[in-house]
């Protein structure tokens, strides 16, 4: 019987070791802007040319040279108009100027702008009547970012504005973090979709959207690849041979980890050939948690119960993943407790979920552990923002002791 074989336990920052040594970041490729929101950049982006790549109108108006001669009021006679995307046949000399739109490319250097609210037209000519310096409502060549200026540093996360940033330098294919491709599996044969009526005994498959969401956070969809198995071995052992899971970077099986008669997942990956230096970990929720190794690829057995899987998803595989992607870890950070936390005790270290909060007297973050029933209770997950580590053998924690911290997808 698989229950009758102790199984070692092994402490989180072990396994965390194991998959600093293990994993290797895939290449990074390059991804058209449309598909490269929210990806990570592996290149700092300079720019390839000024920006503005010339001295633009920044307003409806007249352009002119302002003149030098004494006094508040002076005419300039209107040679021509432009608008943006024109070119000027020639620039307005002493006593011109040049009717422009925003855009407008101006044509010589030391021109000024007056807005048209501000100006007065008589016949031909535009009357100015304060005094104007050059350069006034000019965006100048270069004044945004120099040729070679670094516009974009590796490491950042691309977003709306930074998609527009390289589109308006003509990079239109950033080298960004490549993206793993993920299957997943959930087991179990009382899970029924979430759409189904569940029947006696049965419950809904609330891990599957679960883990779409927090992979989504860093994966696009297209690389997610999921189904559900029944708790028949050979059935699973003949979809981990078959594609996707024949090839993916990444596998993730939900429940079965454990050691009950039918929880099949650590025979069924031995038996395809992957290593499995882990099959228990030291810490609560989330103890029967399955690590393998099969040439390049990982898999992670995952406990079924929702809250197990929270807590595995951010503590471990979101590890691998980011590994994977070649992208640094959020790091863990000491931070007070908001309120005391009596009646924690437990011999394991127990990961705790818990809300931000600011302490508006002392001006510092604090973190509120929220109401946890059981491993099962997922709505107490809803207002989660971080983990944090409860030591074992910790009886109680006092309002304001340091809790090592580590922040989790937050859009409960
Ligand atoms: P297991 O790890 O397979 O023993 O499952 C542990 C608990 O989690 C059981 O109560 C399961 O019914 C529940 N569970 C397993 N898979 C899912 C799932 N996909 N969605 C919701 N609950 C699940
Ligand atoms: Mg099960």
């Amino acid at each position: 019987m698989a229950d009758s074989i102790p199984v070692p336990e092994v402490e989180v920052a072990d396994v965390w070791r194991l998959l600093d040594e293990r994993v290797k970041p895939l290449e990074p490729e390059r991804v058209p802007l449309d598909k490269a929101l929210g990806r990570i950049l592996r290149e700092d982006i300079r720019a390839t040319a000024d920006q503005p790549p010339f001295d633009r109108s920044a307003m409806d108006g007249y352009a002119f040279v302002p003149s030098s001669a004494p006094g508040n009021f002076h005419l300039y006679r209107i040679i021509g108009s432009i608008k943006a995307g024109e070119v000027a046949e020639r620039a307005p000399g002493p006593g011109e100027a040049l009717r422009v739109f925003t855009g407008a490319e101006l044509p010589a250097p030391g021109l000024a702008v007056l807005m048209q609210e501000e100006a007065r037209i008589e016949g031909d000519h535009l009357c100015v009547e304060r005094e104007v310096s050059s350069g006034e409502n000019v965006r100048r060549c270069g004044s945004d970012a120099r040729r070679g200026d670094i516009l974009l540093p590796k490491e950042r996360r691309l977003g709306a504005v930074s998609l527009a940033v390289l589109a308006s330098d003509g990079q239109v294919k950033p080298l960004v973090a490549a993206a793993p491709r993920v299957a997943h599996a959930t087991t179990g044969d009382e899970i029924v979709p979430p759409e189904s009526t569940p029947g006696a005994g049965q419950i809904r498959n609330s891990n599957q959207i679960l883990i779409r969401s927090l992979l989504q956070s860093v994966i696009p969809s297209r690389n997610i690849h999921q189904e559900h198995w029944g708790d028949d071995p050979v059935a699973a052992a003949a979809r981990l041979a078959a594609e996707p899971f024949a090839n993916v970077d990444l596998i993730l099986i939900s429940g079965g980890a454990s050691v009950g008669d039918h929880d099949y997942t650590a025979r069924v990956l031995e038996e395809a050939g992957f290593e499995l230096p882990v099959r228990k970990i030291n810490s609560r929720p989330g103890r029967p948690l399955i690590v393998g190794f099969r040439g390049r690829q990982i898999v992670f057995g995952l406990p079924g119960n929702p809250v197990s899987h929270y807590v595995c998803f951010h503590l471990m595989v979101n590890y691998a993943v980011a590994r994977l992607r070649g992208v640094p870890m959020p790091e863990w950070h000491p931070l007070p407790l908001a309120g005391p936390l009596p009646n924690c005790f437990n011999r394991r270290p127990t990961y705790w979920p818990a809300a931000m909060e600011t302490d508006r007297v002392r001006n510092t973050r604090v973190v509120r552990p929220l109401a946890w029933n059981n491993s099962g209770h997922l709505a107490a997950l809803l207002h989660a923002q971080v983990l944090f580590c409860v030591p074992p053998e910790t009886k109680e924690l006092p309002a304001g002791s340091p809790v090592n911290s580590f922040p989790v997808y937050f859009f409960g």
